[in-house]
């Protein structure tokens, strides 16, 4: 299946949830979820929804948040289950150790698609070895850093004053001043601010 490549803001209006897909145009008032919250079609959908329903939105919801496709998505579930602990919450932390949400979750992008182009564009290192694959799990100990050939960036310049204020997730250890960071452990589920049920992931794939 080819990535969706239409317009971002649709999804949100189809999760009825802002996804944050757009950079700080999420956080303005131009965002379409200010404008108009409902769901794209003529009529929306009914409020009502089957369990079926429940479960499979929220599994697209996530899939969306984190821009990835059905195959891949699935095959992150099944080395959830494979690992000891909660499979929901596995899911959700493998998902946060993607390199671009990582790139995200630091600031040095405003959105995790615009975090994803970078990283393709080989603007990071991990563990002081270049890498462009936006799926690649980091680890705890891993050191991600802004490649020094990028520092002088226009761009990335411009996003880091944009989230010099952005909070950075405890399970990170921001250097600023040397653009990298640590991953100090893979973050706990209370760690992950995401507004999905994750067990209704599992509920939907485990029928
Ligand atoms: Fe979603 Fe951002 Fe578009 Fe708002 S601006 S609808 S949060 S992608």
């Amino acid at each position: 299946m080819a990535r969706y490549t239409g317009a971002v803001c649709r999804l949100c209006r189809r999760e009825d949830q802002k996804l944050f897909l757009k950079g700080d145009r999420c956080y303005s008032e131009k965002c379409a979820m200010n404008k108009r919250a409902k769901v794209p079609g003529q009529h929306g959908v009914s409020k009502k929804k089957s369990e079926y329903a429940q479960q499979l939105r929220e599994k697209q919801k996530t899939k969306r948040f984190y821009g990835v496709l059905e195959k891949q998505f699935y095959s992150y579930f099944e080395k959830a289950e494979k690992k000891q602990g909660v499979t929901g919450e596995n899911l959700l932390q493998i998902l946060e150790s993607r390199l671009d949400n990582v790139v995200y979750r630091l600031g040095f992008a405003m959105s995790r698609p615009e975090a994803r182009q970078l990283v393709r564009h080989g603007h990071f290192t991990v563990n002081g070895k270049k890498v462009n694959i936006p799926s690649y799990l980091v680890k705890a100990g891993d050191v991600v850093a802004l490649k020094s050939g990028s520092k002088d960036s226009v761009k990335i310049k411009s996003v880091l004053e944009a989230t010099a204020n952005k909070p950075v997730p405890k399970w990170l250890d921001l250097d600023r001043n040397n653009q990298q960071a640590t991953v100090v452990n893979l973050p706990a589920r209370d760690e992950i601010d995401l507004p999905v049920e994750e067990q209704l992931i599992v509920e939907l794939y485990s029928k």
